[in-house]
Formats: structure tokens, sequence, C-alpha cells
């Protein structure tokens, strides 16, 4: 009876097949080709929530002025109001955050 080798083969170790990092070239295990490696993943994400945010303000504020002035002095209109800009960002943010994540690649 022959003894099996119990190690993985090292094609198979659970990593999956190299790519080239699509930024910085690095050869990185696990990731698809033309994707990012986890550096530059997280400066490509944190670069995006930044234009994101700078883009959502731009819109939520107008936005807010218009609910502000149009809605009446009245509680409840105030809220709803203001849980609708509070919504618009986020949306404007999440939207924001995928386009130019998507764009900076
Ligand atoms: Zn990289």
């Amino acid at each position: 009876m022959l003894l099996r080798p119990s190690s993985p083969a090292p094609w198979s170790s659970g990593l999956g097949p190299k790519h080239p990092c699509a930024k910085c070239g690095t050869d990185t295990p696990g990731i698809a080709i033309g994707g990012l490696c986890p550096s530059c993943s997280r400066l490509l994400e944190r670069r995006a929530s930044k234009i994101a945010r700078l883009v959502a303000i731009g819109t939520t504020v107008p936005l807010a002025v218009y609910v502000a002035l149009s809605l009446p002095v009245e509680r409840t209109a105030r809220v709803v109001g203001a849980a609708s800009v509070l919504l618009w960002y986020t949306l404007t943010f999440v939207i924001a955050k995928r386009v130019t994540m998507e764009w900076l690649r």
C-alpha cells in the first residue's frame, strides 16, 4: 500500500489561481481577472466614498432647502421632510459610490 502525500498540491492550496491586480500589478491569489488586490480596492473605496459624499451633499443641500421652504411649518411635515432628505442622501451616496468605483478603476 502506497502512502499518499498528505499535503495538497501547491495549486490547490485553497487560494485559487493568482491574478495580477489591475492597478498595481501585484500577483494576488483569489481575485478575478482584472480585479483589484485588497489594498487597492480599499484605496479605491476610500476615494469613491469621498467623491460620493461630495455628490450626495451637493444634491441633498438644494433638496433640503427646497423641502424647508415648501413644506408647511408643521411638525409632522418637518419630520417627513427631514426623513426624505436623509433617505435621499443615503440613496445618492450609495449610487454615487457605486458609479464612482466603476469609473475610477
Ligand atoms: Zn493592487
